[in-house]
């Protein structure tokens, strides 16, 4: 039987990406609300909970409990599952429809799963049990339910933000960095939509779904990037496939703090304004408005990683900034 639906009510769907979905369900022993991801188990999947596992950070989602489970998401069989599928399909009309090119699954998507399924299966080595038609080995990561929503959601709902609500939100992110950097890890896919809001209003980083060592960083589960749309956030030598290191962390960080700072009210005009961004062509307005964030941003942008300040070093300069500001010598804006 499934631990999933015997110790959890299912209350929603939270999202749902490339490999699985994230719900919204509550223990039925402790009452407590958490998100519980579920994503097909093919080997690369337990990656994420390992990193998870390791990680223990005010600013990076709290990890609870892992296990895997069958489960037949295609017919009525497995009565949870199959009423989330049906909420995922939803989902899925609506995340398509967004255009922003940023993550959104497609009508294409691996959670068609009936389509898929065959493909999948010759490609990966499935376990036994896995191998009958419609039944998946799922890993379900039972994690911390961030009820603030995502950065995206804070962005869009949050236009005429101070800069000072933006470099705390920076802040944050780049302690969660920082780290993760230290634990030897890259995080690989930061943007808006992965980052999370606790209950307490603090920053928390998610999905670890393309987590990788420093030491070897692997090409192998770049095969979760695959049916998304334009990388927008992704540093120039990620999404070209080159080699890279925990610097590519460092370009999509630059590429949130512009976001954070500078509103876009339409998602053309975003997507427009981000592609330019990535080669360094600023808003003309941007470097008089915000001086020290300019110099900075340009900084973690570098087409070289190497040209990039490191975590630890962002934060150095941060401090003197605002020491600096304090003493009204800096941060004049015009
Ligand atoms: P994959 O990593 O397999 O591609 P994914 O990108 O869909 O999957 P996540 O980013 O972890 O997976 O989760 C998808 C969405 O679910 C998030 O963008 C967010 O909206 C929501 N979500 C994820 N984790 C949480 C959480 N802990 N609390 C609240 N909402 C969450
Ligand atoms: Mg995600
Ligand atoms: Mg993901």
């Amino acid at each position: 039987s499934s631990r999933f639906s015997k110790d959890f009510t299912f209350l929603s769907v939270l999202g749902a990406g490339g490999f699985g979905c994230v719900t919204k369900a509550q223990h039925n022993v402790d009452g407590k609300t958490y998100a519980v991801k579920i994503v097909k188990d093919m080997g690369e999947a337990n990656r994420e909970v390992k990193a998870l596992a390791t990680l223990e950070h005010s600013s990076i989602v709290r990890y609870y409990s892992t296990w895997s489970e069958d489960a037949n998401w295609v017919d009525g069989s497995y009565s949870t599952e199959s009423s989330v599928l049906s909420k995922i399909s939803e989902d899925l009309d609506n995340y398509s429809d967004q255009g922003d090119g940023s993550t959104h699954v497609t009508n294409q998507s691996d959670l068609d799963l009936s389509e898929t399924a065959s493909e999948d299966q010759a490609n990966h080595s499935m376990t036994d049990s896995s191998s009958r038609n419609g039944d998946w080995l799922c890993l379900f990561i039972q994690m911390e339910f961030c009820e603030g929503g995502t950065l995206k959601d804070w962005i869009i709902t949050n236009n005429g933000r101070s800069k000072d609500e933006a470099l705390g939100i920076f802040q944050q992110m780049l302690c969660g960095v920082e780290y993760i950097h230290s634990k030897g890890l890259i995080h690989r896919d930061l943007k808006p939509e992965n980052i999370l809001f606790g209950s307490d209003g603090m920053v928390k980083i998610g999905d670890f779904g393309l987590v990788t060592t420093i030491t070897t960083p692997s090409a192998a589960s770049m095969y979760r990037t695959v049916n998304k749309g334009t990388p927008l956030y992704m540093s120039p030598e990620q999404k070209t496939g080159g080699k890279y290191d925990e610097k590519t962390d460092i370009f999509s960080l630059g590429m949130i703090y512009f976001e954070l700072l500078w509103d876009m009210s339409t998602v053309s005009e975003k997507i427009k304004v981000l592609e330019s961004l990535r080669t360094q062509r600023f808003p003309c307005n941007f470097c008089k408005k915000f001086f020290f964030e300019h110099k900075l941003i340009s900084k973690m942008l570098s087409e070289s990683p190497a040209n990039r300040p490191n975590a630890k070093e962002i934060a150095a300069f941060l401090k003197r900034c605002l020491l600096q500001n304090q003493t009204g010598q800096l941060l004049k804006t015009v």
